[in-house]
């Protein structure tokens, strides 16, 4: 039996289309995805302007210790993606945050559970959107 893996995403609809999970299910070998949401998690991560005691990882911490225990979980995912209303940055930038995002939530979780860097991204404008994995290099998002 595969584990259960949180996949920390954003609320945008176009992450919670069919075709969403079943990605994440093959790239976090897991049958069993929870979903946490907030709009641009790594914004919320990293601290909004708009919250300056930094409530959302706070409040973030606390849900994912809840599950982690509850459901013995050891991977959690940080799904962001472009084109984000809750953190309006350059694609570049979300990559470079989701993965500064990761080290700062890998940093506040216990040494068992592992943090995985996804991003989202639209292949065209019609087409459904991709998530991939994301790698701590200066390569770009593919398209
Ligand atoms: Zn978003």
């Amino acid at each position: 039996m595969k584990s259960p893996v949180i996949a920390v995403a954003c609320v945008d609809n176009r992450l919670h289309q069919p075709s969403i999970v079943p990605q994440l299910e093959v790239l976090l070998d897991s049958n069993s995805i929870y979903l946490e949401t907030m709009p641009g998690p790594e914004g919320c991560i990293l601290g909004r302007k708009d919250d300056p005691q930094n409530y959302h990882f706070t409040s973030l911490l606390s849900d994912l210790t809840l599950l982690l225990e509850a459901k013995d979980i050891t991977t959690v995912a940080l799904v962001g993606h472009c084109d984000c209303a809750g953190h309006p940055v350059s694609d570049e930038q979300h990559r470079l945050d989701v993965l500064t995002a990761t080290k700062k939530l890998q940093a506040a979780l216990p040494n068992t559970v592992s943090v995985i860097p996804l991003l989202a991204y639209p292949p065209d404008d019609t087409g459904p959107w991709k998530v991939q994995p994301l790698l701590d290099s200066p390569e770009t998002v593919a398209r």
